[in-house]
């Protein structure tokens, strides 16, 4: 007995070699932006601004946070699986049927779940590239053929896409604006898009920044809805609302898209204080027009220090830039990352000269103009 447990203790335990299945194989883990504890970790440094992964400078709104506060009193107990304040402040704030919505731990989740309600092997998944990663893992993690369209102009070319439709077309991913390029399709390319949809796909308009658009031919996807088209609609609180850290996007869909993802989520996908900080910001238009505002200022000083760099650059609806430094982009980051700026490089979206700056407060804005000034000199 003694022989064996001494015997057990000096062998090194062996490494397990179970393989994960193989459309796992060919997933790449998500690149996150770095956090800031990592650089001031690596580097030394403190004084650090992050402009690299699209989150609101200004932060929530102070309903939201003591609803979050309040909330945190309650979760000794489950949340409510079917979000049901959450629901109801949407339905108002909307103009939906309480069954038209459906809710994620952030908008990945639901395109996650809708992979799953929808995807068997041997469908087929269109899309652009570059845009939002989680399109390819839904696609992939269900073994089915991937159309990636390449942008025009920095922007989905959405009867290219439309030209890859046939029979096996399943799910169709459109980032509307696109991620990372910030660009938008128009109403007209959209209805033109779904004009052609074939009849069992399913089109997922995924407006994570919506709330920050402010253009006359932007499309009112929600009609589409209403309309009985196969579309759903991809909306989050981790953009304008500032609650990346909390994990809560929601969707509008035709009920029975609804009931599917129901039928594949997680029962508690969306945590109590996500569900009541993300109602209570709702009741804060001000915060939003702000952050807005400050968006928009923020762009434009993005746009002009381009402007004076002679760099080209997408024009973005969103709350970042896209931006040709025309030389490797991984240097460039490198070397503002020393001076305390962290940015996006574009490599690992495929294109390695192009950078994606998100827009912060205004000192944020000038210090990553001053640092890139330098870093390009
Ligand atoms: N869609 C797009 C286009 C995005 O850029 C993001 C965030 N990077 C998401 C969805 C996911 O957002 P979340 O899961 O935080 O709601």
């Amino acid at each position: 007995m003694l022989d064996c447990l001494l015997h057990y203790l000096q062998e090194e335990p062996p490494l397990a070699t179970i393989t994960a299945r193989e459309n796992v194989q060919r997933l790449v883990p998500y690149v996150a932006g770095k956090p800031i504890e990592e650089v001031q970790r690596e580097l030394g440094i403190t004084d650090i601004v992050k402009l690299a992964s699209n989150e609101s400078p200004l932060g929530p709104s102070p309903k939201a946070l003591e609803a979050a506060r309040k909330a945190l009193e309650n979760i000794r107990m489950y949340p409510e699986g079917s979000c049901y304040v959450l629901r109801q402040e949407l339905v108002k704030h909307l103009g939906v049927e309480p069954d038209m919505l459906m809710f994620g731990n952030g908008s990945d989740d639901l395109i996650h779940c809708l992979g799953l309600a929808y995807l068997d092997p041997g469908d087929e998944v269109v899309t652009a590239a570059p845009t939002f990663v989680q399109y390819r893992a839904a696609a992939l993690l269900a073994g089915c053929t991937l159309h990636e369209v390449p942008l025009k102009d920095y922007t989905y070319d959405l009867d290219a896409l439309a030209d890859r439709f046939n029979e096996r077309t399943r799910l169709v991913f459109i980032a509307n604006p696109n991620n990372p390029t910030g660009t938008m399709n128009t109403r007209a390319e959209v209805e033109r898009l779904l004009d052609r949809l074939p009849e069992r796909a399913l089109c997922v308009l995924d407006e994570a920044y919506y709330e920050y658009i402010d253009h006359p031919d932007y499309p009112q996807s929600i009609e589409y809805v209403r309309q009985g088209r196969n579309v759903a609609v991809l909306r989050t609180f981790s953009k304008i609302y500032a609650l990346a850290g909390l994990r809560v996007g929601y969707g509008i869909a035709a009920p029975e898209v609804v009931r599917a993802v129901d039928q594949v989520r997680e029962p508690f996908n969306v945590n109590t204080v996500a569900q009541y900080a993300a109602a209570a910001s709702l009741q804060d238009p001000d915060q939003v027009l702000r952050s807005r505002r400050v968006n928009d200022e923020g762009k434009k000083m993005f746009c002009e220090a381009f402007d004076r760099l002679g760099l080209k650059y997408a024009p973005s609806q969103a709350n970042f830039v896209f931006v040709d430094l025309g030389r490797d982009s991984v240097g460039v980051a490198d070397a503002l990352l020393r001076k305390g700026v962290i940015i996006r490089s574009g490599k690992i979206f495929g294109t390695p000269t192009c950078a994606r700056v998100t827009v912060g407060l205004p000192e944020e804005n000038r210090r990553f103009i001053a640092a890139l000034e330098e870093v390009l000199a």
